[in-house]
């Protein structure tokens, strides 16, 4: 396992890329983080935590009511998943990610 946080994007495990999917499992897999646990760069901090400018942007709009409530924010320490995906065409005739049984986006 690398040195490195799973990303706390809330959404992260649902985005249909390719580096997310796991043909053999019909699964999407939340990523990483962008950086290592132990990186020490002031500039970026939350890219120890998040993969993406998206999830950074998801994180916040799913997250901050909590933290102006004081509510404490679960920190995500396995790896999620979304099941039931599988390699399709889009309407281009490029390859895409798709639910199965279900519609390309
Ligand atoms: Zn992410």
């Amino acid at each position: 396992m690398p040195n490195k946080h799973f990303c706390q994007g809330p959404f992260c495990h649902t985005k249909l890329t390719q580096d997310r999917f796991l043909k053999s499992k019909g699964i999407i897999r939340g990523r990483y983080a962008l950086n290592t646990i132990d990186s020490d760069t002031d500039w970026c901090k939350r890219a120890k935590y998040l993969c993406s400018t998206r999830c950074e942007m998801d994180w916040l709009d799913e997250n901050m009511l909590a933290v102006e409530m004081r509510i404490p924010v679960p920190f995500i320490t396995h790896r999620r998943i979304s099941e039931g995906y599988e390699k399709g065409k889009n309407r281009w005739g490029g390859s895409c990610i798709k639910k199965i049984g279900g519609a390309t986006e």
